[in-house]
């Protein structure tokens, strides 16, 4: 395992740390609690010791999930990321507030469904238009001196949101999307960020399964499952992206005797400024690429070869942005 340390703090983060977004299952079509706690031990055994997660992953359940898992003196040996500033509770959608009192209550809750003294790294999930994100900074550096938190971080800033947040709070990580497929950082929050020295918590390194490998035009996300909504996953442009995936699969085969999704996690763990990789699995055999991922890196060429099949596989590329949450009414 790679370690990095959070700048402004002496936290030493694995550099592929587990996420937990589909070990909560809202969004992933259900939970399964036993497989998941295996999971978080088998990311432990495997020298992970950052676990990222949110209120939002399961209502609250994905953190609970962690804690549990952390029991037995495992809690001493890791380091948990969560965060604030979304509304869940509505039934009308997913909407950003990072209000004083929101974030406030959202601590409290976080820290008590985490059953821990301290959140090593709080961040602010989205940014929310309505309050200046300098004030937003303001809060958590006010949670930092009270203890709370160790370390201050954001996710889907853009650069002018972490410029004026960083007025009033030490940043020590950004956490966009980024892999292969999704590589809209790379015009201006990649750049502001090495330049300021704040890692990148990449996530969605394989976007959201795509480069797993694993998925077919036949495949079928049931339930609640978030892919029956992404844009990437509807006909006809999934066609187009398997297409990629393929062709990636094969080269990585002919060069590197890897598959695509080992190229899908080096690929992110090679790009200038990724301190993190966040891996999304619920099931311990999802972790089998991470111990592999150390013994290989990705060349000039390869970097410029994969950019080729994906410009002559990809005629219509989209982004996350489905996954933006709403912006509450103003007052
Ligand atoms: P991802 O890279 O897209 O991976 C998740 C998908 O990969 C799931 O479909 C999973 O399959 C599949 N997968 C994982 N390991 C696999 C394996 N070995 N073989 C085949 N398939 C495999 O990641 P993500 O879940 O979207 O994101 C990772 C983490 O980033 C999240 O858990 C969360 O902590 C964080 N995140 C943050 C934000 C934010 O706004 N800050 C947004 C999204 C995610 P199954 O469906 O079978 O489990």
């Amino acid at each position: 395992m790679e370690f990095i340390t959070l700048p402004h703090t002496d936290l030493r983060c694995s550099r592929i740390a587990l996420g937990t977004w589909s070990i909560g299952g809202f969004g992933w079509g259900g939970m399964d609690e036993a497989a998941s706690i295996r999971t978080i031990h088998a990311a432990l055994d495997l020298g992970i010791n950052l676990f990222d997660t949110a209120p939002i992953y399961g209502k609250g359940a994905a953190e609970e999930v962690l804690a549990k898992a952390l029991d037995g003196g495992r809690r001493q040996r890791t380091l948990i990321a969560t965060k604030c500033g979304l509304d869940f509770s509505r039934s009308d959608g997913i909407f950003t507030d990072s209000r004083r009192e929101v974030i406030l209550r959202e601590v409290e809750e976080s820290l008590r469904r985490l059953r821990t003294d301290v959140i090593d790294l709080y961040q602010v999930h989205w940014p929310d238009p309505l309050i200046p994100a300098e004030e937003t900074g303001a809060i958590l550096h006010e949670l930092q001196k009270q203890g709370k938190i160790r370390a201050i971080g954001v996710s889907n800033f853009a650069p002018a949101q972490m410029a004026s947040f960083q007025k009033s709070a030490k940043l020590s990580s950004n956490q966009p999307p980024y892999s292969l497929l999704e590589r809209g950082i790379e015009r201006e929050v990649l750049p502001y960020c090495r330049e300021h020295g704040i890692p990148l918590i990449a996530y969605g390194p394989l976007c959201r399964g795509m480069l797993s490998g694993r998925m077919t035009a036949g495949t079928n996300f049931a339930g609640d499952d978030i892919r029956s909504v992404d844009p990437k996953f509807q006909p006809p442009r999934f066609s187009q992206y398997l297409q990629a995936v393929a062709r990636l699969d094969q080269f990585a085969q002919a060069t590197h005797r890897k598959r695509v999704i080992d190229l899908a996690l080096r690929w992110t763990l090679d790009q200038p400024g990724v301190g993190i990789v966040l891996w999304g699995g619920r099931k311990p055999e999802q972790l089998a690429p991470v111990p592999g991922a150390w013994t290989w890196r990705l060349t000039a060429t390869d970097f410029k070869e994969a950019d080729r099949i994906l410009a002559e596989t990809i005629s219509d590329p989209v982004g996350p942005e489905f996954l933006t949450p709403q912006v509450r009414a103003a007052g």
